[in-house]
């Protein structure tokens, strides 16, 4: 095999070898860590396709902090929701906004970096729904197998230990910079919540975010973790702006991929198996490509049809809301923070500090409705501790794409009650979705952009759980805790009154004009090539990643998750990744942390 070109640090390829016996397409979450593994096996050779570029050396993607600006960058696909009929009412065209990473590393380098692994009744239903070998107890050895828990608090007595591994490739680690944290805790505690491990026992209560931080307090991507550790071996090419357009099948076996690399058109083979991990949104676009994909949207896109499947059907994801409160605490994420000297030395020196955080420091699970089964939460909180100072309030405002009206009005009203004090925001947000939408080619365009349509809010439900979510959050806000530091339960009315004054303020309907008006979406797609039993016609793969009716051609990402789970999504792709390796090296990696643990569940 030709040897790897390329630059001090990282090893990309610009050689693709005519064939292959593995081809992975996408290196995101999922994506790295399929290929990373695969590459183990020194006798089998790997060609891993990525279209965006490369992430090494990029310092905006490494700082924790600057989550916020990778956006809209070229390491984004930049893609919209297309118009909402039920949500996203205060926005323009209602539509959102919706990123997706670009880049070696893929969302894992986009994303906020909570690390969330979801509850274990998620696993088990998925169990139920006929993925045989996704049970909480088959897939919990997967999430320790690549976990790095680091105890960065020495001695984090939030932490249960059993939960956790200390040697896997990809750290977590835990930082709470602000007093809120300690309010919020207490704040909950009043209510009768426990503190907890979420990724521990029990998910319910409240807690401090883990996040994929390293403790150096750079972030802990897919690929800092998995792919620059595997990018000496000789057996695995990794090729960047590399788009593949289409799987090329013969009969029922995948035989290699048609790739735009540079401008040109190439075809690469495979001898083995070709693995889609392009995530949610590109994984059924690439299959629908591929003639793979319900006959009359196929037909409409004149794309001979080789295989009748829902791919692109059963699209997930959640939405939160904001709640927010002024406080007269001092120490939330400010600009003045951010811009201090010493603040910035103190994370060159030790990679401590406000820099090294997600912008989301708190978490918090409760079980509100009776959809879910006890224990399976079905609203999070995600609390924001940064301050509501004007200009940067302006700045990340606008970024939401507001209608005109809606945005004058929000910024007079956010300036009338922060004034010159600082602020938080609860996001609240709705685990369980019953709303299902799509995502579609562009028949004018198949090659271009995916249409993606959540039909968020379709289904009434939806609503009612948020509005519980909500005066979850008001009974918050109201806890003496928070009253100690200023905290106000009843600002949501702020500048939406002129939308919302047919209800009466403070009720029900009020909440629920304000959540299909204010809701946006968390970025979690998922479940569009979904995983389940062969003979369900709603599932696309089955137990072991297959593309039904085909013997070699696999999904491994967000878009197998028949069910989206209780929290952040990020961790379980990786579990994913993990566990498509195994199955396709027909191997079992995970059995030192299967005995142990299991005696004491
Ligand atoms: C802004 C944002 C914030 C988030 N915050 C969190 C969080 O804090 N915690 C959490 O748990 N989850 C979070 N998520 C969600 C989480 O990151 C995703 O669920 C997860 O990364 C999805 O992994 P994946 O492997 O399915 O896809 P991705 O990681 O998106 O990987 C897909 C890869 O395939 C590549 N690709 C796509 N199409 C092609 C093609 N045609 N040819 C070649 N390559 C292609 C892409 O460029 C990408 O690199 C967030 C997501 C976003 C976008």
């Amino acid at each position: 095999m030709s040897s790897l070109l390329g630059r001090k640090g990282t090893k990309v390829t610009n050689i693709l070898l005519p064939e292959y016996d593995y081809i992975v397409v996408g290196a995101g979450s999922a994506g790295a860590v399929v290929a990373a593994r695969l590459s183990e096996d020194a006798g089998s050779s790997i060609l891993l396709l990525e279209a965006g570029g490369d992430d090494y050396g990029d310092k905006m993607v490494a700082v924790p902090l600057m989550y916020g600006a990778l956006q809209r960058t070229h390491r984004d696909w930049m893609l919209s929701v297309e118009p909402q009929k039920h949500a996203l009412k205060a926005f323009k065209g209602n539509r959102n906004y919706y990123p997706r990473g670009k880049m070696l590393g893929g969302s894992s380098n986009l994303n906020a970096m909570i690390y969330v692994r979801g509850c274990r009744l998620d696993f088990d239903r998925w169990a139920e729904l006929g993925c045989e070998g996704w049970s909480y107890e088959d897939v919990l050895p997967y999430f320790l197998k690549s976990e790095a828990f680091v105890d960065i608090n020495n001695g984090d007595s939030i932490v249960e230990k059993d939960y956790h591994n200390t040697r896997g490739p990809q750290e977590v680690t835990r930082f709470s910079p602000s007093s809120l944290s300690r309010v919020f805790r207490s704040a909950g505690e009043e209510l009768g919540y426990k503190t907890v491990d979420y990724n521990g026992r029990e998910m319910i209560g409240v807690s401090p975010s883990f996040t994929n931080v390293t403790k150096n307090g750079l972030r802990a991507s897919t690929s800092r973790a998995f792919l620059r550790p595997a990018m000496d071996r000789p057996n695995l090419h990794i090729s960047i702006h590399s788009h593949v357009e289409k799987v090329l099948i013969e009969g029922s076996r995948a035989v290699g991929v048609l790739v735009k690399k540079d401008g040109r058109e190439v075809t690469v083979r495979c001898r083995k198996e070709v693995v889609i991990c392009a995530g949610a949104i590109m994984s059924p676009q690439i299959l629908l490509l591929s003639g793979i994909g319900p006959r009359q949207h196929l037909d409409e896109a004149k794309i001979p049809v080789l295989k009748e499947l829902p791919v692109g059907e059963n699209l997930q994801d959640h939405l939160f809301v904001p709640v927010t409160s002024p406080v007269t605490s001092t120490d939330l994420l400010a600009r003045s923070t951010l811009l201090n000297p010493l603040n910035i030395l103190k994370y060159l020196w030790s990679g401590g500090g406000w820099l090294r955080v997600s912008p989301i420091t708190e978490l918090a699970f409760f079980r509100l409705g009776s959809a879910t089964p006890p224990g399976m939460p079905d609203i999070q909180f995600h609390v924001v501790p940064s301050a509501q100072e004007k200009g940067v309030r302006d700045r990340t405002e606008k970024m939401f794409d507001y209608k005109d009206e809606i945005f004058t009005d929000y910024l007079a009203s956010g300036a009338k009650i922060f004034g010159s004090r600082q602020g938080f925001s609860i996001s609240v947000t709705l685990l369980h979705p019953k709303s299902t939408g799509t995502v579609r080619l562009n028949v004018v365009d198949p090659k271009g952009p995916p249409l993606v349509d959540p039909n968020f809010l379709a289904r009434q439900e939806d609503v009612d759980i948020f509005v519980k979510g909500i005066r979850e959050a008001q009974r918050f806000l109201d806890t003496k805790a928070m009253k100690a530091i200023g905290a106000e339960s009843r600002n949501i009315e702020r500048a939406y009154k002129p939308i919302l004054w047919q209800h009466a303020y403070d009720s029900d309907g009020y909440y629920g004009e304000y959540v299909r008006h204010f809701a946006h979406n968390v970025y979690h797609p998922t479940s569009t090539c979904k995983m389940g039993a062969i003979d369900d016609p709603t599932t696309v793969v089955d137990s072991q990643l297959r593309v039904k009716g085909f013997s070699n051609l696999r999904v491994a990402d967000a878009s197998v998750i028949p069910e989206v789970i209780s929290g952040n999504t990020n961790a379980a792709c990786v579990m994913i990744g993990e566990k498509a390796a195994d199955l396709i090296r027909g191997i079992d990696s995970v059995r030192q942390f299967r005995k142990p643990l299991f005696s004491k569940l």
